[in-house]
């Protein structure tokens, strides 16, 4: 028998985000927010097992959210969220586990410690609620204007996870089907057994509007004034020699010329790369890559390029998006553009939708226009630590 397991309910549709995606697969922090309160429960040492509700339609979303993670196999929701929480529980009957904690996939910052109290409390009573106390004056409101004020002594704000013994609120669940009760602790009560409140967590915030999930992005990323952003750009050129392609956003081009330069002249990684280092204020590529150094002689620029955003994450820092320009008459780029962005978002280990490659000509005028060489520029954003 496993003394705990949790089930993260994360089957709803999320029509209050308004997003193209329900909310818990939209992106926090780099991953889908789903997954960051998946990790929080498997990560935890007393929790045997962790078991998501999901919807039939959002098994590829639900992969992507899960990967990574050790995980017990999803099983499909119901048709509101009480429905899917007693399928979940359905589903853990041959696990047979002494205390189930079931949480909302929409709340990502789940603190260990808020795990702890609930878990701990259940060894006293048959369920328990993480919850924090009302501390706003409370209106009941009746045609726009205020009936009256509530009293807001002994109101609390639930939150999850909510804690149970497993057998008990199974039988609530099954007694309770069918009811639209919002929360477990309710269908709880409605079977008559105790639950306590346990101090949440306002970390511990349910992601039910965009500007809420800016919120939880500022908070797991630091917190507001931890963090700054950085932008800088970087332009370079290389000249047209005799070859038979060239090398731009480390994708080879057929051309019937090469560009020359030390490494293998990429421009575009060139410029980006500079752009980079610019944001971080590490001065340029020549600086760490002299040109005079045979070890980069006929070298993929995919390394300076690398090596820049490995700086950033030395600095405890991550991009944001970055943008690159070439600039010539020939080759053609259009293309060849997605598989440029392909491989920067691969060289940044990017999302593609945080990298742009832009083309453009000179209207026949100047170098580029003349044929004689190539020009790139670029920009990047970062976001890091705010120092001093
Ligand atoms: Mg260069």
């Amino acid at each position: 028998m496993e003394r705990a397991v949790a089930l993260v309910v994360a089957a709803g549709r999320g029509e209050r985000f308004g997003g193209a995606r329900p909310k818990q697969y939209e992106t926090l922090a780099g991953r889908p927010l789903l997954h960051h309160g998946l990790a929080a429960l498997v990560g935890h040492p007393a929790i045997a097992g962790v078991r998501a509700v999901i919807h039939p339609d959002d098994l590829a979303l639900y992969q992507s959210a899960a990967e990574g993670l050790d995980l017990l196999d999803p099983v499909p929701g119901g048709a509101n969220r009480q429905d899917s929480a007693r399928l979940g529980l359905e589903s853990l009957e041959e696990l047979a586990p002494e205390h189930v904690l079931i949480h909302d996939g929409a709340r990502p910052l789940l603190p260990a410690e808020v795990i702890d109290r609930v878990l701990r409390a259940l060894d006293r009573v048959p369920g328990a609620v993480a919850a924090l106390p009302v501390t706003d004056t409370l209106k009941r409101e009746h045609d726009g204007l205020v009936a009256e004020t509530v009293a807001r002594q002994g109101l609390w704000r639930a939150q999850t996870p909510q804690g149970f013994h497993y057998p008990a609120i199974l039988a609530a669940h099954r007694a309770a089907a069918g009811a639209e009760l919002t929360d477990d602790a309710a269908v709880a009560e409605q079977a008559g057994l105790p639950v306590a409140l346990v101090e949440g967590s306002p970390r511990n915030l349910k992601v039910t509007t965009p500007e809420d999930l800016a919120r939880a992005e500022t908070i797991l990323t630091g917190g507001g004034g931890a963090q700054e952003t950085r932008s800088a750009s970087g332009f370079d050129v290389h000249r047209f020699g005799p070859g038979d392609h060239v090398t731009l956003c480390g994708v080879k081009i057929p051309h019937d010329r090469a560009l020359l330069g030390h490494s293998d002249a990429d421009v575009a990684l060139h410029a980006l790369t500079d752009a980079l280092l610019g944001a971080l204020g590490a001065g340029d590529i020549g600086l760490h890559f002299p040109p005079t150094d045979p070890r980069w002689r006929g070298a993929d620029s995919a390394v300076f390029l690398r090596n820049a955003s490995e700086r950033v994450a030395a600095r405890g820092g991550r991009i944001v998006n970055v943008d690159v320009t070439v600039i010539c008459e020939a080759p053609k780029l259009a293309p060849h553009r997605a598989h440029m962005v392909a491989r920067l978002a691969e060289l940044l280990d990017l999302a593609p939708e945080r990298v742009n490659v832009k083309a453009t000509t000179t209207e026949g005028l100047g170098f580029t226009g003349r044929g004689e060489g190539i020009a790139a520029q670029a920009s990047a954003t970062l976001c890091l630590p705010r120092r001093g």
